[in-house]
């Protein structure tokens, strides 16, 4: 692998947002307009981050086919990203892979580099949160995410038959936005029941577009005579290995109902991408309303690391809204924190605005709750880990015979959480499966260490290929 240097905005203050999402692109404007040149990287191709991904350079589907009710949201965004790029230096496809005392290690491409930074602004996002369930593993089965991106950036679907498994807003958008692709859909699925809605309703009225937006969703599916379930237990998604996804099996009013379907889209909300600011020894705290490990920042976006700032849903799922506004947000918190002068009084409206989006998370995370509790009829032969194929026995089994229940210790012996993905998608069930296991919160089971590279990266191998013979 080729090593390089690269030189961060040499004037002045050297700034490095990772993400050029709704977040980081609101973050880098600021700091354009105060006369700070940052680095901007990216993984993706292009910016827009998840909910603004960017189409393809070629591809020329109308704002309004991609991007629905927020085509103008979007717009704004690319627009303002294209406006900044001769003032930033902007690395595309560039991965953050590792976070050091004043570097950040990136990748792109094949080619290491490490940037020099005074301060970084980690926007980062959020992934799916998942839950396994009997079948996950079988192919048919994508995240949520992995099943809007094919749709948004290829125009592709996951099935001909689809069903979509979990809780969260992204259930249901994700459902519609396949209903408005001509796909059919199988059933939508929701494990979280409509009182627990319902109970959420004062605090979801602080967002109250947002709130009707999400109802639209859920009123199109209806009307489309898309079969819609709530309080729902997942049982089994039947199939094999060969031909994939053929069923789903789950528990409903009183009955076990079966559902023909090729594919099933899961997930449960969301969960922030914090590895980088947990290798940078950030501190982080356990969030009663979502039930998982978040970081800790104060209200402006400082972690308890000098220099190292978070926006977006990085540092709290919150929506595109709040990301864009806690980007711009972050940035002056940093220009403060430089001894440049800021608008306090426009600081502070932000941070009120920010506080109405804080009560709708809270609201949401309600509404749509973490299904903690469904670990309890995971089958000793279900697949938690599915990197590893780690069973919800095995795990149980390490937990018990070894006399541990701390998370970390259990990877050590169990290997739950060590593979491709990094415990990314399996370390929150597979704490709750330990916690359920020795009967304790999942506070107590703790939280996975980040380990480097944060996601797993490609190996070049100078002058020949790696192939077994
Ligand atoms: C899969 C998914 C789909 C979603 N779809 C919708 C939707 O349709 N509608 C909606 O209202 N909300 C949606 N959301 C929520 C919405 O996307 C977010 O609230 C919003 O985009 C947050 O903005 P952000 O800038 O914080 O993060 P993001 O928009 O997620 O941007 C983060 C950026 O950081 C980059 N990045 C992350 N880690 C690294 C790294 N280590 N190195 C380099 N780059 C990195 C990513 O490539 C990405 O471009 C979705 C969220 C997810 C996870």
């Amino acid at each position: 692998m080729a090593l390089q240097h690269l030189e961060t905005a040499p004037e002045r203050l050297r700034v490095v947002v990772v993400g050029a999402g709704p977040a980081g692109t609101r973050c880098a404007e600021a700091l354009v307009a105060a006369g700070i040149t940052p680095t901007v990287v990216d993984e993706n191709n292009r910016d827009g981050g998840q909910i603004y991904r960017r189409q393809p350079e070629g591809f020329t589907r109308p704002y309004a086919q991609l991007y629905g009710s927020e085509a103008a949201k979007a717009q704004a965004l690319h627009e303002s990203f294209d406006r900044l790029r001769p003032f930033i230096n902007y690395l595309p496809q560039t991965l953050a892979w590792n976070i050091t005392a004043d570097q950040l290690h990136c990748v792109s491409n094949g080619v290491h580099a490490t940037l020099d930074y005074d301060a970084v602004v980690l926007c980062t996002g959020a992934t799916d949160r998942l839950m396994p369930v009997r079948g996950w593993q079988l192919p048919g089965n994508y995240s949520l995410g992995g099943a809007q991106i094919g749709l948004k950036a290829q125009a592709i679907a996951i099935g001909r038959k689809v069903t979509f498994l979990g809780t969260g807003p992204l259930l249901y958008l994700v459902a519609k936005q396949y209903l408005d692709a001509g796909v059919p859909i199988a059933a939508v699925l929701d494990t979280s029941s409509r009182m627990k809605k319902l109970g959420a309703l004062p605090k979801l009225l602080a967002q109250p577009k947002l709130l009707l937006q999400g109802f639209k969703y859920w009123a199109q599916l209806r009307l489309a005579r898309v079969p819609v379930y709530q309080g729902v237990e997942p049982l089994e998604i039947k199939g094999n290995a060969a031909a994939g996804v053929s069923a789903i099996c789950f528990h409903a009013s009183r009955q076990i109902r079966k559902i023909d379907c090729d594919a099933v889209a899961s997930g449960y909300h969301l969960r922030p991408e914090a590895q980088l600011a947990d290798l940078a020894g950030c501190e982080f705290h356990f969030d009663e309303h979502s039930a998982q490990w978040l970081l800790t920042v104060d209200s402006n976006g400082r972690t308890s690391v000098a220099g190292v700032y978070s926006a977006g849903d990085s540092a709290s799922v919150r929506g595109a809204d709040a990301a864009e506004q806690s980007g711009w947000l972050v940035a002056q918190a940093l220009l403060k924190d430089q001894g440049q002068a800021v608008d306090n009084s426009l600081m502070q409206a932000s941070e009120q605005r920010l506080q109405a989006f804080e009560r709708f998370r809270i609201g949401i995370n309600q509404a749509f709750q973490w299904p903690a509790h469904l670990v309890r009829s995971l089958t000793r032969e279900a697949i938690v880990c599915r990197c590893e194929m780690i069973t919800a026995g095995e795990l149980r089994d390490s937990a018990t015979t070894r006399k541990t229940f701390e998370f970390n210790r259990v990877k050590a012996f169990c290997r739950v959480g060590m593979g491709r993905c990094q415990g990314r998608y399996c370390s929150q069930a597979g704490a709750e499966v330990i916690a359920e296991q020795v009967w304790m919160p999942v506070k107590l089971v703790g939280r996975q260490r980040s380990q480097a590279p944060v996601k797993p990266i490609p190996l070049a191998f100078n002058g020949c290929s790696h192939e077994s013979e």
